[in-house]
């Protein structure tokens, strides 16, 4: 087994790792048991991922740049022009007043 990602949270742990599985590996997620008390934020690092075969590090390495490149390019959460609602970065139109958003 080989380490391939330090997870922020369970969320991204399993976003990584779909990822991971959508690109064929053989990958499992450790660490999600240690989490505490419902609400309460692990550390960086707690939940790892952990791929099988150490000959696709390569690959599996690739898989998550991308997925950390995606991260990085959504866009940012912004309040709604007409109504303030704040709107997530991914939606064109406000899901309150149903404005659009530029
Ligand atoms: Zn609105």
């Amino acid at each position: 087994m080989l380490r391939i990602y330090d997870a922020e949270n369970i969320i991204d742990a399993q976003l990584a790792l779909d990822e991971l599985k959508a690109g064929g590996l053989d990958c499992c997620m450790k660490g999600q048991h240690l989490m505490g008390g419902v609400g309460e934020i692990p550390p960086s690092g707690v939940i790892t991922l952990w791929i099988s075969a150490p000959q696709h590090e390569q690959r599996a390495r690739d898989i998550i740049r991308e997925y950390e490149d995606g991260k990085r390019s959504e866009q940012p959460s912004r309040p709604c022009p007409k109504c303030g609602e704040i709107i997530e970065g991914n939606f064109g139109r406000c899901w309150n007043c149903n404005a659009f958003l530029d």
